[in-house]
């Protein structure tokens, strides 16, 4: 019998209060970061209700049946399940999409790449690619954000994936855009004025350091050979073929990866060629440009 449900269950009803800090305590020793935010996320989810609501609520009782379920969430994060995964949606960019093992979790710092391309008034793009969509979170924000003159192509070599992002894609109502299974840009036709990907880049070697909620995302989607640039690699070469004039790519990678991804756009024939930091300080986003 897990610690807190023991306890929760001997000593009668208890709040919503108490039971956010009870099951903070018991995410905590399971080793869960920020367990604080992961227990109120979870009584929101089962509770259907907002954080705030959460707050005026706090002296509200729990019955055994709203119980049961949370302490069966609350054994999966203890195990290190991803909470986007529990809660089956995750919050990107101002949207809400789900979130399952069929593709990647987004990341945090993919929104700031997201952020970057919307904010940059230079850029007008029309024909946009996203290559190794996952969910969709890139190519959809950016087809609901450029508004609908603006066509976004999906692509990715996982039907699973491309099964999310469709999902996706019909939740948010986007109408603008497109999918294609695709390895890298193999099955793609056509110039593009922008192309992003967030590939998969973790070096191969990384996978025994990394955090337990990394072995719920799908492998397809975090590896890429020995320094983790491998498909980053075929990637760049086949780009010049799909960019019209002036087009720009950007792109996100790991850490320690821009010196040789910087290189191998100049070899690609890019020019302005640099990389944004993300809000960590990680050298995470390389932006170029291609004159055809
Ligand atoms: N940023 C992810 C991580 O390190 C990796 C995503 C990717 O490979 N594109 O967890």
């Amino acid at each position: 019998m897990l610690v807190w449900s023991k306890s929760f269950s001997d000593s009668g009803m208890k709040t919503i209060l108490d039971t956010l800090n009870g099951g903070t305590q018991w995410l905590e020793k399971r080793g869960v970061s920020d367990a604080r935010r992961n227990m109120q996320l979870l009584l929101c989810h089962r509770l259907d209700c907002t954080k705030i609501q959460l707050y005026t609520r706090f002296d509200e009782p729990l019955t055994e049946e709203m119980l049961v379920p949370l302490r069966d969430d609350l054994k999966r994060r203890g195990e290190g399940e991803p909470l986007q995964h529990i809660l089956g949606t995750v919050e990107f960019y101002r949207r809400d999409f789900k979130s399952d093992s069929r593709a990647l979790i987004p990341r945090p710092e993919t929104e700031e790449l997201v952020e970057m391309l919307v904010k940059d008034k230079e850029l007008k793009p029309t024909r946009i690619l996203d290559v190794g969509c996952g969910s969709g979170v890139i190519g959809l924000s950016l087809a609901a954000e450029y508004g609908e003159d603006a066509e976004i192509t999906c692509v990715d070599i996982s039907e699973d994936a491309l099964a999310l992002a469709k999902e996706n894609a019909s939740l948010l109502g986007i109408k603008n855009v497109t999918f294609l299974q695709s390895n890298l840009l193999s099955n793609v036709e056509g110039g593009f004025d922008l192309i992003v990907a967030n590939l998969p880049y973790v070096p191969e070697v990384d996978r025994s350091t990394l955090a337990r909620e990394l072995a719920y995302d799908p492998d397809l989607a975090l590896y890429s050979g020995k320094d983790g640039l491998d498909l980053i690699r075929i990637f760049i070469q086949q780009l010049p073929n799909h960019l019209n004039n002036n087009a720009t790519v950007a792109l996100e990678i790991g850490i320690h990866q821009h010196t040789e991804v910087e290189q191998l756009l100049a070899h690609a024939g890019f020019s302005g060629i640099r990389t944004e930091n993300d809000l960590s300080g990680i050298a995470r986003f390389p932006f170029a440009t291609y004159s055809a």
